[in-house]
């Protein structure tokens, strides 16, 4: 097991790259902490792969460096960096039988024939497979394929660090839950890094400790699911995590006080001046309706059900918004406003959160 460290790293397939746009992974610099299971969380396109295949050596980055417990491995063959990785898509030697398949990455490090014939057995109830040991590969389903592939993902205890490419893409759903959580077994068990990469937030925010978002080839933020949801450190994160995600109001603010279509709202807090676009983001969850008169005018115009709670949709000057109400929530007709809740205001300049100045007394 290994910290990563990733040090000015980026990554253009262009031969020539001349503008940041020419780089499907712009300049990034993190350590991941030895033992931690990471998810990496973004939207297809957004640069996970890169990542994944440049710490894993598959692919050589064309600017900064990867060290591993502070050992340069940028040019190492990914033989030598000790790694695991899944793909999205099965790989498996066909001709081969489940056993043999599990049993290769064993065997090919020469380990103890007694200890490899335990270890298969131990990988195999842990994917199901241990009634179709003898089974030659070949023939079988997709997902019993891939489950193989995960077998093998996990078989060796001595890995570097574990990565995995959207792994249960071809798992079939009830399946995919129960994968999940032998995953978060092992990395109990076994404490390796762990890498997860996702475009599904649930499946990101039930895997990780912490969770890696990219958008665009960058790295927005990294955190705890609470810090995601409370902090989302850019628009992309207020609105890619939560369902519904963060509402957006473009806003003026003037110190703890912004202004929201010809409303003064207090924002709990003080914020410096700010150039660009800014916005006000608040989360479904921590908006209120109102008819008492205060607030921002909106208008109902649907209320779903979605059995633990309500979400309600409104029309704000223009704008649709949620607001997440309580199953039991009795909604008034004549709603025509909504408030926020403070503690669940965040301002955002050209879609980067600020950090506010000082909270308000
Ligand atoms: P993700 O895994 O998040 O879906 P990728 O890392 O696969 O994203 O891709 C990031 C960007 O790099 C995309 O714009 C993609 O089209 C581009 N890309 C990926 N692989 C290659 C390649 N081999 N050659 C050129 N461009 C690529
Ligand atoms: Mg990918």
């Amino acid at each position: 097991m290994a910290k990563i460290t990733l040090d000015n790293l980026a990554h253009s397939y262009l031969p020539n790259p001349s503008s940041e746009n020419d780089f499907a992974l712009k300049e990034l610099n993190h350590d991941w902490t030895d033992g931690e299971a990471y998810a990496l969380l973004g939207s297809s396109g957004c640069g996970k792969s890169t990542l994944l295949n440049i710490i894993s050596g598959l692919l050589h980055p064309s600017q900064g460096r990867i060290l591993f417990d502070d050992k340069d491995v940028t040019h190492a063959p990914t033989a030598e960096r000790n790694i695991a990785q899944v793909f999205q898509f099965p790989v498996v030697y066909d001709t081969m039988t489940v056993r043999d398949n599990l049993a290769f990455p064993l065997r090919n490090r020469g380990d103890d024939p007694k200890y490899i014939a335990q270890r298969v057995n131990q990988i195999a109830a842990m994917i199901g497979m241990e009634d179709r040991l003898n089974q030659k590969a070949r023939g079988l389903t997709a997902d019993a394929k891939q489950k193989i592939s995960l077998g093998r993902g996990m078989v060796r205890e001595d890995v570097n660090a574990l990565l995995f490419d959207e792994p249960l893409t071809v798992i079939d759903p009830h399946m995919k839950w129960e994968l999940r959580t032998q995953l978060k077994a092992l990395h109990h068990e076994f404490g390796h890094t762990m890498i997860y990469v996702t475009h599904d937030q649930t499946e990101a925010l039930t895997f990780a400790d912490k969770v890696v978002v990219m958008y665009d080839g960058r790295v927005v933020q990294i955190g705890t699911p609470q810090e995601l949801f409370e902090r989302p450190a850019h628009t992309f994160v207020g609105y890619f995590i939560g369902s519904p995600g963060m509402n957006l109001f473009d806003a003026t603010i003037d110190g703890s006080t912004a202004s929201i279509s010809g409303t003064q709202i207090d924002l709990g807090a003080g914020y410096t001046p700010q150039t660009g676009r800014t916005q006000v983001g608040v989360r479904p969850e921590f908006i209120k309706l109102s008819t008492d008169g205060t607030g921002i005018p909106a208008r109902i115009q649907r209320i779903e059900d979605v059995g633990r709670h309500k979400i309600v949709r409104l029309d704000v000057n223009g704008q649709q918004i949620a607001a997440i109400a309580d199953e039991g929530a009795n909604i008034a007709a004549d709603t025509n406003r909504i408030v926020f809740d403070p503690k669940g205001i965040n301002v955002y300049a050209d879609d980067w959160r600020v950090q506010p100045q000082q909270e308000a007394a």
